[in-house]
């Protein structure tokens, strides 16, 4: 917890225009609300402000695998896929509601590498993390006959050999709200469409100038530490707003995904190996659907204005053409996203071969050093996975620490479940049978999302209902007024799309029509206009 020091000024008893904070967090995607979540369980007083909703870029564009990286071992990472292998059991405990195993079936393609490589790199990968005072839950990889095996069904011919090994599945988008949701329970602010439009330092403090997109005057507040964890904006972060001049940049590389009707039976995913060495992954998504990515595209211009371009979504089709009998063409793309991932650059020639690693850059001025205490340091962030954010975070503290004397307290976050995630012994299947038995009017397929999606947090949507209707207006696949309510007052959400596309996927499922039904509901529910069926206004999470 914190020492006196740091609760001298504490944010709430000073007014809003010089409102000191321990640590200023530019960025709601992973790595910030990581950050956040960790740095507020240790006492310090935190403000997190994002400019769009929480993981509106690149942290819920990503191909959603909580893995060590088995393509990395190729690049020598053997410190990023230990620690993101390791990480991968304890996100795998302490979220097992919208984190969960998934196999993947790797074909053997003889043109591209040889088995003896794979069966080296699968045995590095069963072995790497292994040494976290205890054994892998996943369960080792394997070999496999193709013909002889139902995952290899939907594989053309050809491929009669290949392996299975496991990773994890996360919904990426949830785990970055469940982590604000975490840090605002330990008493951060967490601030939504809300920029960092210039910072500067003023003797041992920053003062930063935040504007509201909702409207508003221009605030100021002052922070002890400023934390740039803008993702793909690192580098114009350091250059536009605060006007420091670094070493270390960020590099670009755009990530595309296509989504197509499911295209084959069972839980498995495949890993696909291209001729340019590179590999696809095969997903089953979202019950009714297939995901299919990623892509590396070299990018320079704007990352908030990134799409796929019709030759990844021909390379990503030919990638499944290659292995699958059943073909796919750009006409069968029913949705796809692309995002921007803010890579560190290493200098690397290619796009695929640029590090993975994350690296963190402490600025403080001339003078200044962690003996030091005060100072107004900057920490940056360059690079990172979202398997690897919690030890990002972890890290990212123990460098601020020495010049933050009022932030105490060694790392906490390996063992604490995030908001629902404390499913008890039965795990996620005891959780959903209860919620099936309180809930029986429930739909089977809303009761397993709603169980995956807020775990036991599940109840503080279905509350007292006792049928369905008492859940209020549907909007289509099983999405409630209940729930919409309990994602604009508990989540930050605040349009159709929030709800849609990040704190669910059900923009995948929900109709036009009704997609516009639900923004104007989120509309009325927002602006204090009675509701449809005459609710209050609600009280909007902050
Ligand atoms: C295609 C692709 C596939 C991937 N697949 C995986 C995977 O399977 N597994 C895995 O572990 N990792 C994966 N990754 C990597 C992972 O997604 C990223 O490393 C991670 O999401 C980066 O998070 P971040 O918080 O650094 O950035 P972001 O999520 O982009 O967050 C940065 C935030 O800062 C905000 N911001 C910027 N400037 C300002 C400002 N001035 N004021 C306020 N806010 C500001 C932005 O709006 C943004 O929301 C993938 C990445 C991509 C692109």
């Amino acid at each position: 917890m914190g020492s006196d020091t740091g609760t001298i000024i504490a944010a709430d008893t000073v007014s809003a225009d010089t409102a000191l904070y321990d640590l200023l967090i530019v960025g709601g995607g992973i790595n910030g609300a990581g950050i956040a979540r960790d740095a507020a369980g240790r006492g310090a007083s935190v403000l997190l402000v994002e400019q769009h909703d929480l993981a509106s870029h690149t942290s819920s564009a990503s191909t959603k695998l909580i893995h060590g990286g088995l393509r990395y071992l190729e690049y020598y990472e053997f410190r990023l896929v230990r620690e993101a292998l390791m990480e991968r059991e304890r996100l795998l405990r302490i979220a097992p509601h919208i984190i969960w195993p998934l196999s993947f079936v790797l074909p053997h393609s003889r043109l591209v590498r040889p088995a003896w490589m794979l069966r080296l790199g699968l045995f590095l990968y069963d072995h790497l993390g292994g040494h976290l005072g205890g054994r892998m839950t996943l369960p080792r990889s394997r070999a496999v006959r193709l013909h002889d095996d139902p995952a290899g069904l939907p594989l053309r011919d050809e491929y009669r050999r290949g392996f299975i090994y496991s990773d994890g599945w996360v919904q990426d988008s949830r785990l970055v709200v469940l982590n604000a949701m975490d840090a605002r329970a330990r008493g951060a602010e967490i601030r939504t469409r809300t920029t960092l439009v210039r910072a500067r330092r003023a003797g041992t403090v920053w003062e930063a100038e935040l504007a509201d997109a909702r409207g508003g005057p221009v605030r100021t507040v002052r922070a002890r530490a400023l934390v740039n964890a803008a993702g793909p904006w690192v580098d114009r972060v350091l250059r536009d707003r605060l006007g420091v001049a670094t070493t270390k940049h960020v590099r670009m590389v755009k990530g595309s995904h296509i989504v197509v009707p499911r295209q084959f039976d069972g839980e498995q995913a495949y890993i696909l190996q291209n001729p340019d060495r590179r590999i696809v992954f095969v997903i089953p998504y979202e019950q009714d659907f297939t995901l299919i990515g990623t892509t590396d595209v070299p990018w320079t211009s704007d990352p908030g204005q990134v799409e796929i371009s019709p030759e990844e979504i021909r390379y990503l089709c030919d990638s499944v053409n290659r292995y699958f009998h059943k073909p796919i063409a750009p006409s069968d793309v029913v949705w796809s996203y692309a995002g921007v991932r803010p890579l560190y650059d290493d200098a690397a020639q290619n796009a695929s071969a640029v590090t993975r690693d994350y690296v963190l850059d402490v600025d403080v001025p001339d003078g200044v050093s962690g003996a030091t205490p005060g100072g107004a340091p900057l920490l940056s962030i360059f690079g990172g996975k979202i398997t690897t954010y919690r030890r990002l975070a972890e890290h990212a503290l123990e460098k601020l620490t020495p010049y933050l004397p009022v932030v105490t307290g060694a790392g906490w976050t390996a063992d604490q479940p995030l908001p629902g995630g404390d499913l008890g012994p039965g795990g996620f299947d005891a959780v959903l049978e209860r919620l099936r038995a309180d809930a029986p009017f429930l739909p089977e397929r809303t009761a397993w999302r709603l169980a995956r999606n807020y775990g036991t947090r599940a109840w503080a949507i279905i509350g007292d209902a006792r049928q369905m209707a008492d859940l209020g207006e549907e909007f289509g696949a099983g999405l409630t007024a209940r729930e919409v309510d309990y994602l604009l007052r508990e989540e930050w959400a605040e349009t159709a799309d929030d709800i849609l596309w990040r704190r669910s996927r059900l923009g995948l499922h929900v109709g036009r029509d009704d997609a516009a039904r639900l923004e104007r509901y989120v509309n009325a529910r927002r602006t204090g206009a009675p509701g449809p069926s005459g609710q209050a206004p609600i009280a909007m999470a902050s």
